[in-house]
């Protein structure tokens, strides 16, 4: 998919376009207009998008437009700039699916807190992203309403949970968007689009009307093309909510300051820690590639970088499918036919029990089903202790190789992914293979770190995007910042989005 012409408006970033709307150049309208324009251009072929809010996202736009011309400051650094929404977070006028058949078309009567922040933050809601049913997944192929494309080859998946969220991005559709990040959602299509994108520290983000997954490791954060695009957006939504029981009661770090001073291009005294066991000759060799020419760039940036290991990183992934199923089947109960949603078999001959059944059967797809008994069987008396008990272990023991690791480096570094986008359809009948592929991203949500992905480059091999995940202790955000905007500058942002590699043009 070609980029757009270097002179419409959707080739800007948020920033850009900000400057210029508030600027009174041009309006939030034409800017909310040019990007409905792509997404009708574009979105057949990719199917990043399962909603699309025209008339909504333009009105939002014209009463910025209304503000700015009254004199009024901009309700934020981001007023009238419009944004794409991971279908998993409630907005009263339009629908929430979650990817699911069970809430097909379901309205919810309230707005999540992170809707409602983008809204008094004057940020047009284009519409609603493509996602994994209940953000299980890693490749968007368990939409139940069909999968997205990588917009860098049609032939091949966006990543996962978010690839809606992340194909919108890479193609243009818009300048901004919200995800998810359980066990990579977020930072795994940013990979694998050449996006950026970041898992802010657990209870920093509000998860008030966001459709469950694991409560625990469930964390709404924000993506871009650009570094600084996405700590803009990261100050939108952050902060203290009193309607999220874990949210945070601190200041959120302050992530715009950090990615500006980062964009000076100089690391000295930052020191990085490349974590031994997220580099394994078992990744595509272009992805180590790319990565080590990543640890080459941060060091002439000025960092000093070195090895470490986190040993118990191994048992991440073992322990995180135990721990994820487990609070699946606790959260999923909900879909019970009667409050939400699909409704099969009310036609008075079934009993409550047989409706619910029913609609359960109906309405999830194989791999939440696969998830509610995994997870309901580690929870059963008698396997408790053998399964989830000692899941939780291994949590504290990751957390706790985090923490020594910290003790000697500010960041710690490593492939976002394991290899670049796969193929559609490759993985679908491999549950294993699918899991596999968030082998580098999980460790940080069980510990409920930040981590964020910045586009490293180009696996050779295959001319497609590789990430740099970049990971830091709880609270410290801000160094995510700092150390990928210098790198994004190091390497020429304009490379980063918009290169149109040979498997990349279709
Ligand atoms: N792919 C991982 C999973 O299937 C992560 C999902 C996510 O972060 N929401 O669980």
């Amino acid at each position: 998919m070609l980029p757009p012409d270097e002179g419409d408006l959707t080739a800007s970033g948020a920033a850009a376009l900000a400057d210029r709307i508030h600027r009174r150049e041009v309006s939030a309208e034409e800017v909310t207009r040019a990007h409905l324009d792509r997404i009708e251009a574009v979105d057949e072929r990719l199917h990043a998008f399962l909603h699309v809010a025209g008339d909504a996202a333009l009105a939002a736009a014209r009463q910025v437009d209304a503000e700015l011309a009254a004199g009024e400051e901009p309700r934020s650094p981001l007023a009238g700039v419009p944004l794409a929404l991971k279908d998993v977070f409630t907005t009263t006028d339009m629908p929430t699916t979650a990817g699911s058949k069970i809430l097909e078309n379901w309205m919810s009567p309230y707005d999540s807190t992170v809707t409602a922040r983008l809204r008094a933050a004057g940020i047009p809601l284009l519409g609603k992203t493509n996602m994994d049913e209940f953000a299980m997944g890693s490749s968007t192929e368990n939409s139940a309403y069909g999968p997205t494309r990588n917009p860098w080859d049609t032939t091949r998946v966006p990543g996962g949970s978010g690839g809606g969220s992340a194909a919108a991005l890479a193609s243009y559709q818009a300048p901004l968007a919200i995800g998810t990040d359980t066990g990579g959602s977020i930072r795994q299509p940013a990979a694998v689009t050449g996006t950026v994108g970041c898992k802010p520290t657990y209870g920093t983000v509000s998860r008030y009307g966001l459709i469950a997954c694991a409560s625990s490791l469930d964390q709404g954060g924000p993506c871009a093309r650009t570094v600084l695009d996405t700590a803009l957006l990261h100050e939108v939504i952050a902060g203290h909510d009193p309607r999220d029981s874990t949210s945070i009661k601190a200041p959120v770090p302050s992530v715009v300051a950090a990615a500006r001073a980062g964009a000076v291009g100089d690391l000295t005294g930052v020191t990085i820690g490349v974590v031994r066991e997220l580099r394994s000759d078992a990744y595509q060799p272009g992805v180590i590639a790319t990565f080590d020419a990543a640890v080459k760039t941060l060091t002439d940036l000025g960092a000093t970088v070195k090895e470490v290991s986190c040993p118990v990183f191994t048992d991440a992934l073992s322990a995180y499918y135990l721990i994820l199923p487990s609070e699946v089947s606790s959260n999923l109960a909900r879909f019970d036919a009667m409050r939400y949603g699909l409704r099969v078999g009310d036609d008075g001959t079934h009993s409550a029990e047989e409706v619910m059944a029913m609609t359960r059967a109906a309405g999830f797809g194989p791999e939440v089903k696969r998830r509610i008994m995994i997870g309901t069987y580690a929870l059963s008396a008698g396997y408790y202790d053998a399964y989830y008990g000692q899941a939780l272990k291994v949590r504290t023991l990751v957390a706790r190789d985090f923490d020594a690791a910290y003790e000697s480096v500010d960041v710690l570094i490593s492939p976002t992914t394991p290899s670049t986008a796969f193929a559609l359809g490759e993985k679908v009948d491999d549950p294993m293979a699918m899991y596999l592929y968030d082998l580098c991203t999980l460790p940080t949500n069980l510990a409920g770190h930040p981590a964020l992905s910045v586009p490293a480059g180009h696996a050779p091999e295959d001319g497609m995007p590789v990430g740099l995940q970049i990971m830091a202790p709880a609270m410290a955000d801000d160094r995510l910042y700092r150390v990928a905007a210098a790198f994004e500058v190091a390497r020429g942002a304009a490379e980063t989005v918009g290169a149109v590699t040979g498997s990349g043009v279709q």
